[in-house]
């Protein structure tokens, strides 16, 4: 069954690939992955780096004499398992986690170096830390894996493409360690992309991409569809991820559970996955994907009050004040748009964070419908550092009464759940009408 799973995978992976790279192919050909300037630089791009047979090529990178050779790194021993295959052990068919002696038989002359798990953490870390100065938002996975936001860097570093290309070089120059990298504007894609051109690749889904790519994505490759969902969704006769479209949601909960919920949503390009950095907090946010796409600004209103509670709770709860409110929407077509505005004096207060995401929202135009709504607090002060006192004492007072009923809510929240009590409406308008 395991062989017929892994069959099965092959060929699903063989089909898909041949039928994605047909379609960057094409965009290639129309000169449009070519050409930075031609992409909107505030579509929101999601990048997804992974080093290339990591171990492996830390040990070649260690042992200059062993560069070209069939190397793995693992247990040697009798019942040891191989680790990482460097891409020469690859030709001969070894891959991780297979058997020690299964890889010696396929390659006699097979190098075998032992793990060396403190040297990879720290080559791991001048890794990340090369991504961190490129965003504020990384999110590491494991010791050779990350996602990059690119929201906002485009300034610095042009188009996500443009900024994937500048991290492969910095990685390449400075550890000289190669990495493939996939761009796309939905986290699980992101992760797809970068296995897809393996080594040294780099493959980008562009927004209007997304929709032909999961109507033929073999639903194997769908992160967390393990052999059993596989068997599962293979019964129902559901091959790739446009299939699941086939099923209502309920069913699938109902089959499934919480992962069927999730498989509806993505096979309808829905993945609120967020990069979250690991590192201490540089920013609190909150971000919910709407039920309809909608102009409407009442219902947006609505969820930056909401919203506004949540990131304020959090900053009271963590110890923090932000310096600075940003706004962030998803279009329908995907595109981004996030607007900030560094407040007078650093607040925790849920109260000053929706009247400033209300000016914020107020000066755009919603031409687009909105598909997503965001609300973030950054520049964080820790409570316990001095807080400097408002030239304005009159903003300071209003903000102390709103930080009591603040401590009272919290109280509320905490002891019978958050949505037990909450701003309504009409005191949120009036609010805005005194400022
Ligand atoms: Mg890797």
């Amino acid at each position: 069954m395991i062989f017929r799973c892994c069959v099965l995978r092959m060929k699903c992976d063989v089909i898909f690939y041949r039928k994605i790279k047909r379609q960057v192919c094409d965009a290639e050909s129309t000169g449009f992955l070519q050409s930075p300037a031609r992409r909107d630089s505030v579509i929101a791009m999601i990048l997804h780096m992974d080093m290339d047979a990591f171990f492996a090529s830390v040990e070649q990178l260690d042992h200059p004499e062993l560069k070209g050779t069939a190397l793995v790194v693992g247990d040697a021993s009798g019942r040891g398992v191989v680790a990482a295959a460097s891409y020469e052990a690859r030709r001969y068919g070894i891959h991780s986690a297979m058997p020690m002696f299964m890889a010696r038989q396929k390659c006699p002359h097979l190098v075998i170096m032992r793990v060396r798990k403190d040297r990879y953490k720290a080559v791991s870390r001048s890794v990340m830390a090369i991504l961190d100065r490129y965003s504020p938002v990384v999110e590491q996975v494991s010791i050779d894996e990350a996602y990059v936001d690119a929201a906002g860097c485009d300034r610095l570093f042009g188009s996500p493409e443009h900024m994937a290309r500048l991290i492969q070089s910095e990685i390449r120059d400075t550890l000289s360690l190669s990495c493939s990298m996939g761009v796309a504007p939905l986290k699980f894609l992101a992760k797809i992309a970068s296995d897809m051109h393996k080594p040294a690749g780099l493959t980008v889904i562009l927004p209007e991409q997304v929709p032909p790519i999961i109507a033929t994505l073999p639903i194997c490759k769908v992160p967390g569809v393990g052999k059993q969902a596989l068997e599962h969704l293979s019964r129902l006769g559901v091959s790739t991820l446009g299939d699941i479209r086939a099923f209502k949601p309920a069913f699938l909960v109902d089959r499934m559970g919480k992962f069927g919920h999730r498989l509806a949503e993505l096979a309808c390009g829905r993945d609120d996955g967020q990069v979250i950095p690991n590192s201490p907090a540089k920013s609190i946010s909150s971000e919910r994907t709407l039920a309809a796409d909608t102009c409407d600004r009442e219902i947006l209103r609505q969820q930056l009050l909401s919203q506004s509670e949540e990131v304020g709770r959090q900053l009271r709860r963590k110890g923090y004040r932000a310096r600075t409110v940003t706004l962030k929407l998803k279009q329908a077509d995907f595109r981004q748009i996030t607007r900030s505005l560094t407040l007078a004096g650093p607040t925790q207060s849920s109260n000053i964070l929706f009247q400033t995401a209300l000016t914020l929202i107020d000066n755009l135009s919603l031409a687009t419908p909105v598909r997503l709504i965001g609300i973030g607090a950054s520049g964080l002060i820790d409570t316990a550092a001095p807080h400097q006192l408002s030239l304005f004492p009159e903003t300071d007072l209003k903000d102390d009464e709103w930080e009591k009923v603040d401590t009272v809510m919290d109280r509320i929240a905490k002891r019978f759940g958050p949505k037990a009590v909450h701003r309504g409406m009409g005191t949120a308008e009036s609010m805005i009408d005194e400022s």
